[in-house]
């Protein structure tokens, strides 16, 4: 913490030397040089992943395992024994300056079960990713965002915080999360918003349980599930409107045997701005079980079967 608090008053030079050392010394440190090694970073003192690794219709057919793929920003492709699903993708159509090659194109998706959207940001919801992914699948999110899709005319479905619905074998249940944050801007929005219309995803599949947390400031109850999940998609954004790095923290120390599959980070070239500026290699000093922390790249594959990990 006390990096992060020194880092909001240093020049943006100093950052970056700053973080170099910083990651030299945990990568040190923790022995896991590895993970920290696909971690690059800007001029400006920004980390982003080192490489993203391309994919194609070949991570959309049966598995005997459940699979993951980062999308890049807050993105994830998940395949469970063939079944496949993305939870809010964006692959195309950013209105910041993007620093990363998406993995796939939207384009190039062949086939998908469902898309799971948290919010209606559009860092989650991508109108020009989800056009082309219409034809294949339906939406599901929370009842304001379905009833945005409907005025695009999409396929979806819309639920409330504590409600659970089936994608072939896959159980998903609705989070609840605190991200109203266009409340506190006054014009940013034609509309008060509610908790309700943003929300996680608790998803079940045969191998494990995986808590996908939306954008969300800490809830107490965020502390306190149980059972625990075997896999957190993990955003450490350390913004006010987020879980904060300090609290995305105490969240991992909630979950001690998590995994923790990190995204929201890198992706967008915005340095001092902290939806989007997250450095991986703060977490190794913080987090119990370090190794715990898959640092992927765009499009890695990283795959669990029966809660243990088969590949990576
Ligand atoms: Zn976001």
């Amino acid at each position: 913490m006390l990096l992060v608090h020194l880092n909001n008053r240093v020049s943006s030079m100093t950052i970056a030397t700053l973080r170099f050392i910083t990651a030299s010394v945990i990568a040190f440190a923790f022995s896991s040089p590895a993970a920290i090694a696909n971690v690059s970073y800007t001029e400006a003192g920004q980390a982003r992943p080192a490489h993203t690794v391309t994919f194609d219709k070949g991570a959309f057919t049966s598995t005997n395992d459940t699979t993951f793929r980062w999308l890049g920003m807050a993105g994830f492709l998940i395949n469970s024994h063939g079944t496949t699903l993305m939870v809010d993708p964006l692959l195309e159509g950013f209105d910041m300056d993007v620093m990363i090659d998406y993995p796939i194109q939207a384009s190039k998706v062949p086939t998908l079960d469902g898309v799971l959207v948290t919010h209606s940001d559009n860092d989650h919801f991508s109108l020009p990713t989800l056009q082309k992914l219409t034809a294949h699948t339906g939406f599901h999110s929370t009842q304001y965002v379905h009833s945005l899709m409907q005025q695009q005319g999409f396929t979806s479905a819309g639920y409330a915080p504590g409600d659970s619905f089936m994608i072939n074998d896959i159980e998903v249940t609705m989070i609840p999360v605190d991200h109203a944050w266009q409340n506190a801007y006054p014009g940013t929005a034609d509309r008060e918003f509610k908790n309700e219309d943003s929300t996680g995803f608790w998803i079940k599949t045969q191998d494990a349980t995986i808590w996908a947390t939306g954008d969300s400031r800490l809830m107490p109850e965020h502390l306190t599930y149980s059972p625990a999940p075997d896999i957190i998609l993990f955003d450490f954004s350390d913004s006010e409107w987020h879980f904060t790095l300090e609290g995305a923290i105490k969240l991992a120390n909630a979950y001690p045997n998590a995994l923790l599959l990190l995204h929201h980070w890198g992706s967008v070239n915005a340095p001092e701005f902290p939806p989007f500026n997250g450095d991986p290699a703060v977490l190794f000093s913080s987090i119990t079980q370090p190794e715990r922390i898959k640092v992927l790249m765009p499009g890695e594959a990283f795959s669990v079967k029966n809660k243990q990990v088969v590949s990576h």
